[in-house]
């Protein structure tokens, strides 16, 4: 037996009316605990508390919002490794990506603790004499904050923080895969001393608490990261009920090697970012858009790395890629590299089943070359650790194959030429741009975010976050 671990509603530990477990993708004997699944009534109950606290938080000392916050990111930051360690466990990225991932969430509560006294308004004179304008920023109310699995402790991070740090409310439905993570985030909340109903915790299906979040008219915006097809859902029932929406979703970020790049900076930006935390990243680098010049010696370059990376338990020294999340996720992988076959391209290395010393979901990097932009391996997003590499005769068909994509989360470019990096930089059609650095890997305290159907409303993170997670008052004074 394990533990049964409780959602929080309205500022009390309840069972939910079932519960299920959750399991290491590394070893699926290891069960890590047992996490109640809530239903829509334990849904409604907690938009309830959350809208019966609302008024009080959002007129509360703004001092007392600061430490809390700031209370939450020290107690992440003294129990990173246990965290992290949790994280790998649950999740499957390695160890020291799992103590990365936890570090950067106790960075994320500290900055939104500093972010609350720094909530500035505008005051200016009107057109008409004798008349001030004030424009002023105030919560929204609930809020419903739905996450995906691939990153169990800094999405959630990053929305919740800036939510309480504004005034909000809180109801959070993690995803179903990673509860642990969510769960002890959740404690740390409540430990720090979170007043009752401002922040509640409902594990469960998407399509039951997630749908009684979306539905709800008492739930004033929803922040959602996940896939774009639970994304799109979302979006119509949501927007529906003139509820206001933040979307993060997929991606099939391309990177380019241009000729004058240097090789081992190409391989590494390419490695990291198309297969670390086993390519299950929105931003990995699932387009190596390479020119004719390089082409091979790249090839040559990343099938030699690739051939000396190891994938085992996530928790064991010296691993470099972790298991897949799950079945599905891993029969997902394999089929697509079974479409890439079939479609032409040539699989250079990797994408076979592994067996390690623990039954896990073990599948080697999987590098395709002679792939073209018009194929499914380029075009849909796998969110696996497969990648494949687009030949282009020189900058500007490397360019038009970067922007040929129904998604523009991250574009990466590798080269030493200033004159393409600066085009580059123009002209990708991406939110985020990286020139010779890996397409995944950014930081907290900047906006992050995409274009087309990567992303939908204001960005996240950063002093932007104020966008999605306030709401806009002007206000005419006359004497
Ligand atoms: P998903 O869309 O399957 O699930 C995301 C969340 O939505 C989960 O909590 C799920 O339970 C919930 N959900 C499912 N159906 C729902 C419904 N009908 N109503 C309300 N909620 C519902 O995504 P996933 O598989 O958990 O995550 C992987 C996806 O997330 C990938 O596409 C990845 O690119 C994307 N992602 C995007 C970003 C970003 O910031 N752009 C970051 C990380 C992951």
């Amino acid at each position: 037996m394990t533990e049964l671990h409780r959602n929080y509603i309205g500022g009390e530990w309840v069972a939910g009316p079932s519960a299920s477990p959750n399991r290491n993708p590394s070893n699926v004997d290891d069960v890590i605990g047992d996490y109640s699944q809530a239903d829509a009534t334990q849904a409604k109950a907690a938009i309830a508390a959350a809208k019966a606290a609302a008024p009080a938080w959002a007129a509360g000392s703004i001092q007392d919002r600061s430490i809390l916050l700031d209370r939450v990111g020290t107690e992440i930051l003294a129990r990173k490794d246990d965290l992290g360690r949790l994280l790998s466990r649950e999740e499957g990225k390695t160890l020291p990506e799992g103590v990365g991932e936890a570090t950067r969430a106790g960075h994320i509560f500290k900055f939104y603790a500093g972010e609350v006294l720094r909530l500035a308004g505008e005051k200016l004179p009107s057109v008409r004499p004798g008349i001030d304008v004030e424009v002023t920023r105030e919560p929204i109310g609930v809020v419903g904050l739905i996450t995906p699995w691939n990153f169990p402790i800094a999405i959630p991070a990053w929305k919740i923080a800036p939510a309480l740090a504004y005034g909000n409310t809180v109801v959070f439905k993690p995803a179903d895969l990673v509860p642990g993570c969510a769960w002890a985030l959740s404690e740390i909340l409540v430990k720090a001393g979170i007043p009752k109903g401002v922040f509640n915790l409902v594990m469960g299906r998407g399509s039951v608490v997630g749908e009684a979040l979306v539905n709800d008219p008492d739930v004033a915006g929803i922040s959602f990261t996940g896939s774009v097809s639970t994304g799109r859902a979302i979006a119509g029932k949501a927007v529906g009920r003139m509820a206001k929406m933040q979307l993060e979703m997929g991606g099939k970020n391309p990177l380019i090697v241009l000729d004058d790049a240097d090789l081992p900076t190409a391989v590494n930006c390419a490695v990291q970012g198309a297969y670390f935390s086993t390519g299950q990243r929105c931003t990995a680098s699932s387009r190596l858009i390479v020119a004719a010049g390089i082409h091979d010696r790249f090839v040559a370059a990343m099938t030699e790395k690739l051939k000396a990376l190891k994938v085992d338990d996530a928790l064991a020294a010296g691993t470099d890629i972790g298991p897949v999340v799950d079945p599905s996720q891993l029969e997902q992988d394999q089929r697509y590299i079974e479409i890439g076959k079939g479609e032409g391209a040539a699989l250079a290395w990797g994408g076979e089943r592994l067996k390690r010393g623990s039954d896990g979901y073990y599948l080697s990097p999987a590098l395709f070359t002679n792939a073209t932009n018009a194929m499914r391996i380029a075009r849909e997003e796998i969110f696996g650790p497969v990648a494949c590499v687009i030949r282009a005769k020189d900058y500007d068909e490397a360019l038009a194959f970067a922007n040929d994509t129904e998604f523009g989360l991250c574009a990466g470019i590798v080269t030493t030429s200033l004159k393409h990096a600066s085009h580059f930089k123009r002209n990708a059609q991406a939110g985020m741009v990286m020139v010779n650095l890996p397409t995944a890997g950014v930081d907290y305290h900047v906006p992050f975010g995409g274009r087309k159907a990567s992303s939908y409303g204001p960005r996240e993170q950063g002093r932007y976050a104020a966008e999605f997670f306030t709401s806009v008052k002007t206000a005419y004074i006359a004497p």
